[in-house]
């Protein structure tokens, strides 16, 4: 029905990428006042701010494109998937599934911290002086009934929540929209359908301008990182980013099970598909701003119906973001440990609910997890100042787990492919 025009991709930037960030992370230890400090700290901050030039242009184009882009991915995937039954169908079986694997997530994510207990590695003299320095620039959210929160959800006002970025609103908006879409006359819709794919298709352009930019963006953002996290902060959070990391690749271990005894996939083959996906997912730590590369691997590479794919993919990526709530259940609770809040195991649960609920909400751009996690914080009692600790680690921790969200996008669509029978009405 529709026209995606989903971006060519050029073969050898994975590996420009990755170079980039190795020659980032060099520079960084070469400037940084902890690491080789050949500069003093002030030439050392002004010159991360200017390296890291790139890369704030590289975001803000993505940033610019993202809701646009999940607006008009989504309806048009909900009118090309052609009737209600199909929608019907397809919903009953894609969010349990969606909820399974965030709760297998998130369960990972407690059981490393409670096995690893990276809070006992942490310097008392490191948690003051952040504790000293931080200036939380997150909100702190009101803690909410679960009605309120219910009515937090609907989209009352389109303009507030494209205003917020709040992403569940605006999920909940493009899915109404396009069912309204498909109950109503062709002729009547079609004007609207067209400016969904011109919207789609400007925005891809774009991402695909700004892939131009990516190594050169990963190169200067993970250096400007390197400068202001030195080996101080990484000696002092360094276990509590492996755990993460632990969990991270567990899950992704949990992933390739899935699609080798759900969805009947070569282990091999699906890697090697999913491969470009990821590699756009780690250096734009934007799980929307992948969607295209999401959907390429899924379509050309896996060969997935495209009634699957452009349903599944744009709301996987919005609200299917295991990587994220893992990272989100293992600080608060490397949080917690820290400023000696005790958890009972019910408490633990609670946590665990409240994470899947926060991960479903959180918007899929960079750096948006750990703002969340504020919420999760207030909730059970631990300063959200406390973010600070693990602030100098997040840009390294976002890029992997939008790896991670990329990939279990991948995951259910082929899952829900293999589920879908091919003639659908
Ligand atoms: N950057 C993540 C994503 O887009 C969200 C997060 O910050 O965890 O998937």
């Amino acid at each position: 029905m529709t026209t995606h025009n989903i971006p060519k991709t050029d073969q050898t930037l994975w590996w420009k990428i990755l170079l980039g960030m190795a020659l980032g992370i060099a520079l960084g230890l070469i400037l940084s006042p902890t690491g080789f400090a050949i500069v003093n700290d002030v030439t050392a901050t002004l010159l991360g701010e200017w390296i890291a030039l790139p890369g704030i242009i590289f975001l803000g184009l993505l940033k610019m494109v993202v809701i646009p882009l999940v607006i008009s991915s989504i309806v048009l995937g909900v009118i090309d998937s052609g009737s209600l039954h199909f929608l019907k169908t397809m919903g009953a079986k894609l969010v349990p599934y969606f909820l399974m694997t965030t709760f297998i997530s998130i369960t990972i994510g407690v059981l490393i911290i409670q096995t690893v207990n990276p809070a006992q590695y942490i310097n008392a003299q490191f948690v003051d002086d952040i504790m000293i320095t931080s200036d939380v620039p997150f909100e702190i959210f009101d803690e909410l009934t679960i009605p309120q929160r219910i009515e937090n959800m609907l989209p009352v006002n389109f303009t507030e929540a494209s205003l917020e970025k709040n992403m569940l609103q605006i999920v909940i908006f493009s899915i109404l929209l396009g069912i309204v879409m498909l109950t109503l006359p062709k002729k009547k819709t079609r004007p609207f359908a067209e400016l969904c794919e011109f919207a789609q298709a400007a925005t891809m352009k774009v991402i695909e301008w700004a892939m131009m930019l990516a190594p050169y963006a990963v190169f200067g953002l993970i250096a400007n990182v390197t400068i202001h996290m030195g080996l101080d902060t990484l000696a002092g959070v360094g276990a509590y980013m492996l755990s993460v990391l632990l969990g991270l690749f567990a899950m992704f271990l949990v992933y390739l099970v899935i699609a080798a005894l759900i969805a009947k996939q070569n282990v091999f083959t699906f890697l090697k598909a999913i491969r470009n996906a990821q590699i756009f997912a780690f250096s734009t730590s934007s799980s929307a701003a992948t969607i295209p590369f999401t959907l390429k691997a899924a379509e050309e590479h896996l060969g997935i119906d495209e009634k699957v794919s452009r349903f599944v993919i744009p709301l996987g990526a919005t609200i299917n973001m295991d990587g994220t709530a893992l990272y989100q259940a293992a600080a608060a609770l490397f949080l917690c440990s820290i400023f000696g809040v005790d958890l009972t195991t019910g408490e633990i649960f609670l946590l665990m609910f409240t994470t899947v609920g926060a991960s479903i909400g959180t918007p899929a751009t960079p750096g948006v997890g750990i703002i969340v996690l504020a919420t999760i914080l207030s909730s059970i009692g631990v300063p959200p100042e406390g973010i600070g600790i693990i602030l100098g680690v997040d840009r390294i921790l976002d890029m992997c787990r939008t790896t991670l969200n990329v990939t279990g996008d991948l995951v259910a669509t082929t899952v829900m492919a293999r589920f879908t029978p091919s003639d659908k009405d």
